[in-house]
């Protein structure tokens, strides 16, 4: 049953009890209000009969039926009620409703209740059935008395069936006016009823919506009642419920963001090992499938060292490191962290990749040994040379000179390694300044010239500048880029045998679209090729094909790097494509100069 048929039952079962009580009251006390004023009434005829009487009756020796009775049926024909005359000794001389013979069989009245009663009090009343007349009547008796003596009794009688009729129409009044009053409060009632519950109707229709997710609902105010008072309260309870939802979706949207955009990996796990969260970073370091929420990491991911981690996580409920390798495709090296949150039923796994530290670790490593080495050898053979030379004797001129020569030659290219070495650390640190001009690739030409034509001439080797001078312009530091091009032409004048052709073209390459539109330049050899394991290898410091070979050659195993590292100071990138005893071209592409 709903609030509101409970009120409107109540409701109508209070207005049905208090109405028919006060009509039952009301009906009683009318009932006794009606009955005395029907006595005063008869009280009234009976005096006013009883003064008439007075005047008219003549001496009680001279009483007769006919005479008395004649007075009182005149005087009755006035009045509606019967009246009768008894005489002081009981005899009833008149009525109203006897006549002749009846009127003087009637019995004597003396020890009626009511002549007693007048003849006690003055007065004298009685509800009683009339043996006469065989009728109920209310009887009113007055004591008639002419000069001091008792002559009679006058009396006046109304039957009791006008009497209740009356008071039954007045009690059917109350009770008709009583049922019109309950009907009209219950429907007054059933009104008021819905009126009152209409508000709360709206509140139950408005935290159904809230529900349903429209959490910017609100109740619609109409008073300022207390029900009013509940509804504002309950659209400021909304507002500020909707005002901390925002802040936490806020946060959240700030902590996911941070989350999906941060290096680390990060993974919760529930007391099962369950994962219940992974951000993006710890989806591609561990591999996982599309579907890893509420798999057990030991079903996803193999690795025993993550899976003792978080066992040991468990155990001690303290934060767990270790320094793992993970078995993804890169198989990265990661310092893994096991943190026990939330009364130690959850886990959060924090992985770094630090591959990218160690191999720059290994790599600067690498770097000291080769340093050590390319540094030694040269600094041992000329201590060699200087000890032979000291030991040796002075007159054999022709053996110190070759021994002073290959001194020389150690100490140049020990130079040459140590400026390449510094050249290559000033780029590597970023802070070289750049004195950028605009220019056409094919102002290099006559520089390069310059430096290349004894070399070219003296190997029987051929260049070929196909570099158009319309094509657009770069912009570049012309001094550092010179070395681009001195770098690969002389790697490709040391690794071509004489007779061999060296090509250096350019176009505009449109294609590319990662990039703005880019000036790629090819330098052609028909040299002895890069195996295909060293192509990916020779931009690295001190890699050399052939160590023997190249060291022969003068090199340094650092100008690759060095031309990579320029090319990269000019937003450029620098590929190669080789086939071994055929020939390599280098391409490098450098951005054109935008013209607006
Ligand atoms: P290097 O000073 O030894 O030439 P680079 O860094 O310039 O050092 O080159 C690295 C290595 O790449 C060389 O030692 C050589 O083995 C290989 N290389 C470079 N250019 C060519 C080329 N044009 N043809 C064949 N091999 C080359």
């Amino acid at each position: 049953m709903n609030i509101r048929t409970q009120l409107i039952l109540s409701y109508i079962g209070i207005v049905l009890l208090v109405f028919f009580a006060m009509d039952f009251y009301l009906g009683n006390a009318l009932k006794g209000v009606l009955s005395d004023r029907i006595t005063d009434e008869l009280e009234v005829q009976a005096a006013l009969a009883r003064e008439f009487l007075i005047e008219e009756l003549p001496g009680s020796d001279r009483f007769t039926h006919p005479v008395i009775d004649g007075l009182v049926d005149r005087l009755g024909e006035t009045g509606n009620v019967r009246l009768t005359f008894i005489g002081s000794n009981g005899i009833v001389w008149g009525d109203t409703e006897r006549d002749g013979q009846s009127l003087i069989e009637m019995d004597n009245h003396l020890s009626r209740q009511e002549v007693q009663e007048a003849i006690s009090e003055g007065i004298g009343s009685e509800d009683r059935f009339s043996d006469t007349t065989q009728t109920e009547y209310r009887y009113l008796v007055l004591p008639v008395k002419r000069n001091g003596e008792s002559i009679g009794f006058c009396r006046v009688a109304l039957p009791k069936a006008a009497i209740n009729t009356a008071i039954g129409s007045q009690q059917r009044m109350l009770l008709y006016a009583t049922i019109a009053g309950s009907v009209l409060a219950i429907i007054f009632g059933i009104l008021s009823t819905g009126a009152i519950l209409k508000p709360i109707k709206r509140l139950t229709e408005t935290t159904q919506s809230i529900a349903a997710g429209e959490t910017t609902s609100k109740v619609e105010v109409k008073s300022n009642n207390e029900l009013g008072q509940l509804l504002q309260n309950f659209n400021l309870m909304t507002d500020k419920v909707q005002e901390q939802i925002d802040k936490i979706s806020v946060e959240n949207q700030r902590l996911e963001s941070i989350l999906n955009n941060m290096g680390e990996g990060v993974l919760l796990v529930n007391e099962a090992s369950e994962i219940t969260y992974a951000n993006p970073a710890a989806v591609v370091m561990l591999d996982l499938p599309e579907m890893y929420i509420g798999r057990a990491l030991i079903e996803i991911n193999r690795i025993p060292e993550l899976q003792a981690l978080l066992s040991e996580a468990e155990q001690t409920s303290t934060v767990a490191f270790a320094e793992i390798r993970l078995a993804n495709l890169q198989e990265s090296e990661a310092e893994v962290t096991i943190v026990p949150v939330a009364a130690k039923s959850e886990y959060v796994i924090v992985i770094h990749d630090v591959s990218h530290v160690r191999q720059l670790e290994r790599i600067r490593a690498d770097f000291v040994a080769n340093v050590s080495h390319e540094l030694r050898t040269p600094l041992t053979t000329i201590q060699g040379y200087a000890e032979t030379l000291l030991n040796s004797d002075s007159k054999k001129s022709k053996k110190r000179k070759e021994f002073i020569v290959k001194i020389l030659n150690h100490s140049t290219r020990l130079s040459r390694l140590v400026s390449d070495l510094l050249e290559l650390a000033r780029l590597e640190s970023g802070d070289v300044e750049l004195t950028m001009t605009p220019c056409h690739l094919s102002a290099f030409y006559e520089q390069i010239m310059d430096v290349f034509e004894p070399v070219l001439e003296e190997s029987g080797l051929v260049l070929k500048w196909d570099i158009p001078d319309d094509l657009p312009q770069v912009n570049v530091d012309h001094q550092l880029f010179m070395q681009v091009f001195v770098n690969l032409i002389d790697n490709a004048i040391k690794y071509t045998p004489d007779g061999g052709e060296i090509g250096i073209s350019a176009e505009i390459n449109t294609t590319n679209t990662e990039n703005a539109d880019e000036l790629v330049v090819h330098i052609k050899d028909t040299g002895i090729g890069i195996p295909l394991e060293s192509q990916s290898r020779v931009f690295e410091r001190f890699y050399r094909v052939d160590k023997g070979r190249a060291r022969k050659m003068g090199g340094t195993g650092l100008g690759l790097a060095i031309t990579k590292h320029i090319l990269l100071c000019h937003n450029g990138r620098i590929w190669l494509e080789s086939e071994l005893g055929q020939g390599t071209v280098f391409h490098f592409a450098l951005p054109i100069m935008s013209t607006d």
